[in-house]
């Protein structure tokens, strides 16, 4: 063999080598899993529940900490730069998220959920004025806007797979229009004067709207100062004034200042509510509608005469 010939050999085999990249690096683009980010696990769940098998998807807050209070740490950052797309609440709730995306990728592909929705207001403290993030707890909004923002947020991510994306929102919806009559059912065993529903923050507005409830609460937004003074005996004396059956604490609070209204009024705390996160994998609140219905449950349980 002389030395053009090893030459040659040598370039050929290069040659082959690097066709072998090529296509592999091509093979692995075309399966590789498109990932979505969520900001927090109950938009993670929605989301989940449209992609099905055909994205990956994670979520920012972790389970139980309260998405307004949120404060990014690196490994956000990481997770914002390997997301295809990010799915957010918006109405506010998320502060946090504008300045971590800027300092990722101010080019990022976002998709807001509750696009549509004409929200409430809170109407004291300093975001007074501002909106009242916490649409999800009324079904149909999820029906109606949540779900549809999702679904055209994959469909414009991935557009080959449209019909799944559709199909199974539709039968998401049917299971969400069941949980509402399911709900509407189950508050039947509530009489009109027994609708009073208190919990610590006032996550629950929209339910309360949705369902004819009064609401009550210690402080309107996680934001806010959470259990002042007088806030505390504002909602004594709410809880007074009408003779309230139960109070409620959430699982992504501090149970401290209702325990300390519960006292004060001598009347029992019914128990926990999910508000702004799911709960632990095999928990009465590991999806959005478990954690509805384990609520709604609840809700009853404790109010009911
Ligand atoms: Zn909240």
């Amino acid at each position: 063999m002389n030395r053009q010939m090893v030459l040659k050999l040598g370039i050929g085999g290069l040659i082959a080598l690097l066709l072998i990249v090529v296509l592999f690096n091509h093979f692995e683009a075309e399966t590789e899993e498109l990932k979505v980010l969520t900001t927090y696990s109950i938009i993670d769940d929605l989301v989940s529940s449209v992609a099905g098998d055909r994205i990956e998807t994670d979520y920012i807050v972790p389970l139980g900490a309260e998405p307004e209070e949120f404060e990014p740490l690196p490994e956000n950052m990481q997770q914002v730069d390997g997301a295809d797309l990010i799915i957010y609440n918006g109405l506010g709730i998320e502060r946090w998220l504008e300045n971590l995306i800027n300092n990722v990728n101010p080019e990022q592909k976002m998709a807001k959920a509750t696009e549509g929705i004409e929200p409430f207001y809170l109407d004291e403290g300093s975001f007074q004025g501002t909106p009242d993030p916490h649409a999800w707890f009324d079904p149909i909004l999820v029906k109606d806007f949540y779900l549809p923002n999702i679904r055209d947020a994959l469909i414009d991510l991935d557009p080959a797979n449209e019909e799944y994306y559709r199909e199974r929102t539709k039968q998401q919806q049917k299971k969400l229009l069941e949980l509402h009559y399911w709900i509407e059912d189950e508050l039947e065993a509530l009489a009109r004067e027994d609708r009073v529903l208190v919990s610590s923050e006032g996550a629950f507005r929209y339910f309360c709207e949705a369902y004819e409830f009064e609401e009550g609460f210690i402080w309107q937004i996680n934001a806010h100062e959470e259990g002042t003074p007088q806030q505390i005996a504002d909602l004594v004396d709410l809880i007074r004034d009408r003779d309230v059956g139960a109070v409620f604490v959430e699982t992504s609070v501090d149970h401290r200042p209702m325990k300390q209204v519960a006292e004060e009024t001598d009347i029992p705390i019914g128990g926990e509510l999910y508000s702004d996160s799911l709960g632990e994998a095999g928990s009465s609140g590991e999806t959005y509608l478990k954690l509805m219905e384990h609520n709604v449950s609840l809700i009853v349980e404790s109010l009911k005469e």
